[in-house]
């Protein structure tokens, strides 16, 4: 089981924007690797801090965290990586937000230069209710920059491979011998050597590619879904970045979403809600049947349990709430209307509301409870 983000950081979960950002500070500090040579533990303190502070100084992630917890983030379909398992160069590279400038690379004597990244790629993928409550793969077709073939690169002579070129600088934990990037190579430690003529000038090119992407079920709109490396190549020893997904809910003809619950507006005939009548309702994983009694009132909510969206957790669905509406004839015939006028003193067509015969208000509470 994962910790909870706040606890690793030590804040409540009502902390504000600046509490958080102190409290990482401080745990930045304590289990900063410089400060802690060889130890483990410290290191993966440093590395849950750094995790936990990255979702919650963002307001959409932390709002997404507070909601779903790290299954948000994880994904239950089989996303690469999900969002665990920071890098130390994406932790280093979050501290000119916390420290100020000047704070880059740690670690003097320099490690060797970092892995650059490929950009992120952003998609959108529109799914419709049923692909959302059943889980769908999507088969999306990317244009990605990656590596010209024949494409080869050299070390950067301005850095000699290392990718930072190194300066002293004063930081709150003191004198600190800091990196800034090389600003040959960008980072990298490489430069190109040889490429072909269709590439551009860092020697890449555009490729199409078909991703498969594995959605899980019970994803909402607006939620982003993370595909590890299926983003943008970057020249030279570079790691791809990572493609984007972004969940946008198509408009059900029938069925409207609140939550995990979905709602369906039913109609039947006077005739059909004083006889009674069997239905066929098209729910989002099939036709379902329901049987109304005979002398059904309109209004009525059936409640369908687990034929609503599962949840993104995995436990459990939500329902379908059918809502029984009696249609009135607006036109009648000349018996029709001789029928209904003798109903006009008939006490079976008098309404009598019974205690079970709810109002529309304590339906509505129930709903929601
Ligand atoms: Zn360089």
């Amino acid at each position: 089981m994962k910790k909870d983000f706040y606890e690793i950081l030590g804040v409540s979960k009502s902390a504000s924007e600046a509490e958080i950002k102190k409290a990482y500070r401080k745990k930045a500090i304590e289990f900063h690797p410089d400060k802690n040579p060889d130890n483990p533990a410290a290191e993966e303190q440093f590395k849950l801090a750094a995790e936990a502070y990255e979702v919650l100084s963002d307001p959409q992630k932390k709002a997404k965290y507070d909601q779903y917890g790290h299954q948000a983030f994880d994904g239950a379909g089989g996303f690469g990586g999900g969002h665990g398992g920071m890098n130390m160069d994406d932790i280093f590279s979050q501290f000119g937000d916390i420290f100020g400038g000047g704070f880059g690379g740690f670690g003097g004597g320099g490690g060797g230069a970092r892995r650059a990244k490929g950009s992120n790629m952003r998609i959108k993928v529109k799914l419709t209710l049923e692909e959302i409550a059943n889980g769908v793969e999507k088969k999306v077709k990317v244009k990605r920059k990656v590596q010209a073939p024949g494409v080869s690169y050299k070390t950067c002579s301005t850095c000699n491979g290392q990718g930072q070129v190194m300066r002293v600088t004063n930081t709150i934990l003191g004198r600190m011998q800091s990196a800034s990037t090389c600003p040959s190579c960008g980072g990298s430690g490489q430069i190109l050597d040889k490429k072909p003529n269709n590439a551009d000038a860092q020697g890449m090119i555009l490729e199409d590619e078909t991703v498969s992407i594995k959605i899980p079920a019970g994803v909402v709109d607006g939620m982003q879904l993370k595909v590890s490396g299926k983003g943008n190549d970057a020249p030279g020893n570079s790691i791809p970045g990572d493609l984007i997904v972004a969940i946008e809910e198509l408009e059900h003809e029938f069925l409207k979403r609140e939550g995990e619950n979905l709602h369906y507006d039913l109609y039947i005939s006077f005739a059909e809600a004083v006889l009674g009548v069997s239905k066929d309702i098209e729910a989002v994983n099939g036709k379902v049947r329901i049987k109304l009694e005979e002398g059904i009132q309109s209004g009525k909510i059936l409640r369908l349990k687990g034929k609503g969206i599962p949840s993104i957790n995995g436990y459990g669905s939500g329902d379908l709430l059918v809502h029984v509406n009696v249609w009135t004839p607006k036109t009648l015939n000349k018996e029709q209307k001789q029928f209904f006028e003798n109903a006009l003193n008939d006490d079976n067509f008098t309404p009598h509301p019974e205690k079970s015969d709810k109002s529309f208000f304590e339906k509505v509470k129930d709903m929601f409870s």
